[in-house]
C-alpha cells in the first residue's frame, strides 16, 4: 500500500480500553488514540512505528497482532515486522494463547518487564534518590543519602557508586540498562546538559554533569528538571496514563512545574517552562533569587514551611517537627497551609482557563498528609468554573508515586525517550537520533 494511500485512509473505530477506568466517552478515547497512537509509512517511518506499537501494547496489552494493527492503523504485516524484531531483542514477550474462538487462537503480545531497565537519580541540595526500573515501570532497589550542598566533585563518586549498586543488587548487567535519568532542581540548560546558576547551590552553574556522568559510568544520561521528571514519571505509570494534558506542580525546597501537553513535556523556546513557583502572588512582597517579588514559592515551599515551623534547625530536624505539628494541628502550621491555599487557588484556576488542562497533581516532596491537606483546603477554595469540557478526571490530584516521585520519574526518561511517538522523530533531528539509540 502506498504511503499516501494509507494516510488518507480512515482510521479504524478504536477499541474498548479495559485500563481506561476514568475515560468513559468514546469520542474522547477516539480522539485521544488518533492524537498518539496511529502509524505512518512515511519516510523514517520505522522508529515512529516502532514507538507507535511500543506504547500500544505498554498502554493496552497484552493484545495480539490484530489488535496492535487495528489500534495503530498499521498494515498486519508491518506490525508483524516490528514485533518480531522486538520479541528478537527480548522487549516485547509472548503470553498466551486465547482459547474458546473460532480458528486459530490469538497469540497474545506484551511487554517484557525483563526487557529492559533504567536508572533514575534525583539529586538536590539536601539529599540524592536512586532507583532502578524494569520495563513495566516496576522499582526494584532504591538508594537514599542525605547530603549538604555537595559540589559536583563530591556529588559525582556518590552518583556513581550508587550506579553501580543499583545495577549490581538486582543482579542485572549494564548491557540491560537502557540509560540513566537525573532530575535536577532548574533551571536548566539542556543542550549543555548542565545547571544554570541554580540558587544557592555553589559549584553547579554550567558544570557539565550529563556528559561527566555519561563517561563515568558508560551510559547514556538524560537531564530534566525535577518537576518534569516527575511529571513524565506520572505520565509513564501513574494519573497521566489516560491524560494527554495536564500540570504537575513538584513542591520542594522550591516549587517547579511540569507540564505535558499532547502527551508530551512541554520545555517552551528557552527550556524553561512551567517556572511555576515564580509566578507573583505578592507584588510587594520578598525579592526572589528569579529577580522578582513576591513569588509563589516564597509562601509554598518546603523552605517556607520548614522557616515557619522550625527556623531555627536542620532540614533533617525539621522533617519530623513538621510531622509533628501537624499531628498535633498546631497553629502556625494550620495558619501557613491556609495562607499557601489562598494564594495557590488563583495560580491554578490561572493555569485551567490558560491551558484547558485535564487535571492538576500535586507532588514533590512534602509528606503525604501534609500534600492531602493543602489539597482539600485549595479544593474548597476553587470557584465553579464553566465551559471547561468534559471532565474525565477531579480537577486536582495528589501524586501516584511516593516522594521519590523525581527519581521514579527519572527512571521513565529513558524509556519514555524509547518509547513515545514523537513528530520529531520523523524530522530525524539529532536527538531523537540519539533517542532511537535507547532500545539496547
Ligand atoms: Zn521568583
Amino acid at each position: 500500500m502506498s504511503s499516501a494511500r494509507r494516510q488518507n485512509q480512515p482510521l479504524l473505530p478504536a477499541a474498548k480500553d479495559k485500563k481506561s477506568k476514568h475515560v468513559e466517552n468514546s469520542d474522547v478515547e477516539s480522539r485521544q488514540q488518533l492524537r498518539v497512537l496511529s502509524g505512518t509509512n512515511l519516510k523514517y517511518a520505522h522508529q515512529y512505528n516502532q514507538r507507535v506499537i511500543l506504547e500500544t501494547v505498554r498502554l493496552r496489552g497484552p493484545l495480539s497482532r490484530v489488535e496492535i494493527s487495528s489500534h495503530t492503523a498499521l498494515s498486519t504485516q508491518t506490525v508483524s515486522n516490528i514485533v518480531e524484531q522486538l520479541l528478537d531483542r527480548g522487549v516485547l514477550q509472548v503470553g498466551e494463547r486465547r482459547s474458546g474462538r473460532r480458528g486459530q487462537p490469538a497469540v497474545e503480545i506484551d511487554l517484557n518487564p525483563r526487557g529492559g531497565y533504567a536508572i533514575g537519580l534525583h539529586l538536590d541540595r539536601d539529599h540524592m534518590t536512586g532507583v532502578l526500573l524494569d520495563l513495566s515501570g516496576t522499582p526494584h532497589q532504591t538508594i537514599n543519602l542525605e547530603w549538604d550542598f555537595p559540589t559536583p566533585d563530591e556529588a559525582l563518586p556518590h552518583l556513581v557508586n550508587a550506579i553501580n549498586i543499583l545495577i549490581q543488587e538486582h543482579g542485572v548487567t549494564a548491557e540491560d540498562i537502557w540509560g540513566v535519568g537525573l532530575a535536577l532542581p532548574g533551571p536548566l540548560d539542556v543542550a549543555a546538559g548542565s545547571m544554570m546558576a541554580p540558587p544557592n547551590f555553589p559549584g553547579w552553574d554550567q558544570f557539565p554533569i550529563r556528559d561527566t556522568l555519561s563517561q563515568r559510568v558508560n551510559l547514556p544520561v538524560y537531564l530534566e528538571t525535577d518537576a518534569t521528571a516527575a511529571a513524565v514519571g506520572e505520565r509513564w505509570f501513574g494519573h497521566g496514563r489516560d491524560m494527554q494534558d495536564f500540570f504537575y506542580i513538584f513542591f520542594g525546597v522550591g516549587v517547579g512545574g511540569g507540564m505535558i501537553l499532547d502527551g508530551k513535556p512541554y520545555r517552551g523556546a528557552f527550556n524553561t517552562a512551567a517556572m511555576f513557583g515564580h509566578i507573583p502572588a505578592e507584588p510587594n512582597g520578598e525579592r526572589c533569587v528569579c529577580g522578582g517579588r513576591g513569588c509563589l514559592e516564597l509562601y509554598i515551599s518546603l523552605a517556607s514551611l520548614y522557616e515557619t515551623v522550625n527556623p531555627q534547625h536542620s532540614v533533617q530536624e525539621s522533617a519530623n517537627v513538621v510531622a509533628q505539628c501537624f499531628e498535633n494541628k498546631d497553629p502556625r502550621l494550620m495558619a501557613w497551609l491556609d495562607q499557601a491555599a489562598d494564594r495557590l487557588t488563583p495560580a491554578l484556576v490561572t493555569l485551567e482557563n490558560l491551558l484547558n488542562l485535564e487535571a492538576i497533581i500535586f507532588g514533590g516532596r512534602f509528606p503525604a498528609p501534609i500534600l492531602d491537606d493543602l489539597l482539600a483546603r485549595v479544593s474548597k477554595r476553587l470557584p465553579d468554573v464553566q465551559m471547561r469540557g468534559l471532565q474525565q478526571h477531579p480537577r486536582l490530584l495528589r501524586m501516584h508515586a511516593d516522594d521519590s516521585s523525581a527519581a521514579l520519574g527519572a527512571a521513565t526518561l529513558p524509556l519514555f525517550e524509547a518509547f513515545t511517538p514523537s513528530d520529531s522523530v520523523m524530522a530525524k533531528t539529532p536527538n531523537d537520533q540519539a533517542a532511537g539509540m535507547a532500545i539496547r
